[in-house]
């Protein structure tokens, strides 16, 4: 009771404010007011996720099957300012929330079932240290409550790759080549995977990550992503 007050008190003086519009929160909304909610810009991927622009991408750098984004990625759009806040402003939550946001969908979409366990493509670990969490780790832990799967933290990279933007197409698909591997006694043999990261460009990263386990033996790896552009 106590706390309730307390809470309360907190919340009159130090309202939450939506991630988006930066008005103040109901009780019952999280993270997001519910008008920028249903404005989200949610791609259609899941619709056809073996043939979308983004498969297109990834399919000629690895045998994926599907890959889908959450939200289309555009400049100082509503999906950089959600990833910001989730990089660079401590708010692993928001992940979390995406995840379980994007994992819901899913399920309506008929999707339950489908993969044997979530993955996410894992930081340097000098760089998660500086953050303090992995952010696609977050996106994996929320995917996995909406899905009920189990996320297996496995993979890890073995080599500090330096920063993708100012390379070329190709140069960031050799930059990546050798970057990831897997915890050794983890096994992904015959299984249905869903490997996920924040954000995909080229998808050479997680194209490479995805190489490692089918060639460990996983029967399907599909892609989940954030964001991504067109
Ligand atoms: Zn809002």
């Amino acid at each position: 009771m106590r706390f309730t007050f307390f809470n309360d008190f907190l919340a009159l003086v130090f309202p939450q404010t939506c991630a988006i519009c930066r008005c103040s929160l109901f009780d019952f909304e999280e993270l997001i007011c519910r008008p920028c909610l249903v404005q989200l810009p949610m791609t259609s991927h899941h619709k056809r996720a073996e043939d979308n622009d983004l498969a297109k991408k990834v399919m000629g750098l690895s045998q994926v099957t599907r890959v889908m984004a959450f939200l289309r990625f555009a400049k100082k759009g509503v999906s950089q300012k959600l990833l910001h806040q989730l990089k660079y402003r401590n708010r692993p939550e928001m992940g979390r929330f995406l995840g379980k946001l994007y994992g819901q969908e899913l399920v309506r979409n008929g999707y339950k079932g489908t993969w044997d366990s979530v993955l996410a493509i894992p930081l340097h670990p000098a760089k998660e240290k500086r953050r303090g969490y992995n952010q696609s780790l977050m996106f994996a832990e929320g995917l996995s409550d909406a899905l009920g799967l189990p996320v297996q933290d496995q993979l890890v990279r073995t080599k500090f790759t330096t920063t993708q933007t100012n390379k070329s197409r190709w140069e960031r698909i050799a930059n990546v080549e050798n970057v990831f591997s897997l915890v050794s006694d983890v096994d992904v043999r015959n299984k249905k995977l869903l490997l996920v990261d924040d954000v995909m460009t080229t998808g050479a990263t997680l194209a490479a990550a995805a190489n490692v386990l089918l060639a460990t033996g996983a029967t399907q790896v599909d892609l989940a992503v954030i964001a991504a552009g067109k």
